[in-house]
C-alpha cells in the first residue's frame, strides 16, 4: 500500500510550524456562551458553579500536557501558555490548539455534573473555540496576561454595578445601561457602595481577577531571590547537567497544581515564582 495511486493527496496537507523560541498562548472561548447562561440560569454577574467548572477542565489540561507552564482563566476563556523551548507535536499549531481544545471540552463537559448537580446538560451541549498566538518576550507574554487581567477587572467592575442596579435596584436593563453610561472606575465604585452598600473591594478575589493555575514549588523569598539573580549575571553561564535537567523534570511532574485569584499584573507573583517563566 506503501506506493498508492491516492497517495500524492498527502501533499496537500500543509505544515503549520510555529515560530521557535516564542511563547505559544493557546486561548480557548465558550462558544456562545451568552445564551448558555440563560439556558442553564447562570447566576449573574458571576455564576461560580460555572467558574469552578472552568478551573477543573483547565487543570486537567495542564495535569495532561506539562509542557504548559501556566494558564489564566476570566469568564468563559482560558489562556494556556507553553514554554517558548516546548517541541511538543513538533510546534505544528493545529495539533496544540485542537489538542487543547478537545481536552479542555471534554472536560469540561465530563466534570459539569459535579458542578452542576441538579442541572442536567442538552443539547446544543458546550463547545470552545480556540487559536494560538505567539509572544517573543517575556514583556510581551506578561503584556498578554496583564491585558486579559485588566479586562477581568473592568468588566467585573462594570457587571457587578450593572446587576445591582437591576438586582437590587429594580432597574430594567436599558435603565441600568444609561446609568452607567459614561462612567468611570471611581463612580461605579460610588454607586455600588452608596446605592447598596457594596464595598467592591470586598468582593470575591476570583470575580476580580479571575483563576491562575501553575505548579507549585517553594516560594522565593523577593529579596533572596535579586540576590541571586546578582551574582548569576555576573559568574559564568552555567550548563544544566543532565541529571539537572532530570531532577527538574521529576520536580515538575510531582508539583502540586495550583489555582489560585492572584495578581498577575505586578511583579511580586513572577518574583516569587521565577521557576514558571524560567
Ligand atoms: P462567542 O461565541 O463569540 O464567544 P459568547 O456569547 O460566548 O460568544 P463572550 O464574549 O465569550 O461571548 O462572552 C461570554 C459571556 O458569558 C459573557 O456575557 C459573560 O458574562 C458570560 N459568562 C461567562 N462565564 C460566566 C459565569 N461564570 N457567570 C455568569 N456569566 C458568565
Ligand atoms: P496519535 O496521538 O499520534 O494519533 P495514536 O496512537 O492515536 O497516536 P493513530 O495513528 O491515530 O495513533 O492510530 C490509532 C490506533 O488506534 C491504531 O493502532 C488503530 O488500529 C487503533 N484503533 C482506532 N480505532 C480502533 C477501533 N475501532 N478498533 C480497534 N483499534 C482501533
Ligand atoms: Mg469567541
Ligand atoms: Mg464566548
Ligand atoms: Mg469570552
Ligand atoms: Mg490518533
Amino acid at each position: 500500500m506503501a506506493n498508492s495511486r491516492f497517495e500524492y493527496v498527502r501533499n496537500f496537507e500543509q505544515p503549520d510550524p510555529l515560530l521557535p523560541n516564542t511563547w505559544i498562548v493557546v486561548r480557548v472561548d465558550g462558544r456562545a456562551f451568552t445564551k448558555m447562561c440563560a439556558k442553564y440560569k447562570f447566576e449573574k454577574p458571576n455564576d461560580r458553579r460555572a467558574l469552578d467548572l472552568m478551573n477543573t477542565a483547565a487543570k486537567a489540561v495542564i495535569a495532561d500536557l506539562p509542557e504548559i507552564t501556566l494558564a489564566y482563566g476570566v469568564s468563559d476563556e482560558y489562556s494556556f501558555v507553553f514554554h517558548k523551548s516546548t517541541n511538543l507535536f513538533e510546534r505544528r499549531s493545529s495539533k496544540l490548539v485542537s489538542t487543547v481544545v478537545s481536552t479542555f471540552t471534554s472536560n469540561y463537559v465530563y466534570s459539569w455534573f459535579s458542578h452542576f448537580p441538579d442541572t442536567p446538560l442538552s443539547f446544543p451541549l458546550p463547545t470552545f473555540d480556540g487559536r494560538a498566538v505567539l509572544y517573543p518576550t517575556i514583556q510581551n507574554l506578561r503584556d498578554y496576561l496583564s491585558w486579559r487581567q485588566a479586562d477581568c477587572h473592568i468588566n467585573n467592575l462594570y457587571n457587578t454595578a450593572f446587576w445591582s442596579l437591576i438586582q437590587l435596584g429594580g432597574m430594567e436593563n436599558k435603565e441600568a445601561e444609561q446609568a452607567l453610561a459614561g462612567t468611570l472606575a471611581a463612580d461605579k465604585n460610588e454607586i455600588l457602595f452608596s446605592k447598596f452598600g457594596i464595598n467592591y473591594n470586598r468582593e470575591p478575589e476570583i470575580f476580580k481577577k479571575g483563576s491562575v493555575i501553575f505548579r507549585d514549588y517553594e516560594l522565593v523569598e523577593p529579596a533572596s531571590h535579586n540576590t541571586a539573580e546578582t551574582v548569576d549575571a555576573q559568574a559564568e553561564p552555567v550548563q544544566q547537567s543532565k541529571k539537572q535537567t532530570e531532577n527538574d523534570k521529576k520536580r515538575r511532574s510531582k508539583a502540586a497544581i495550583v489555582v489560585d485569584h492572584l495578581d498577575i499584573i505586578k511583579d511580586e507573583f513572577w518574583d516569587r515564582r521565577p521557576w514558571i517563566l524560567s
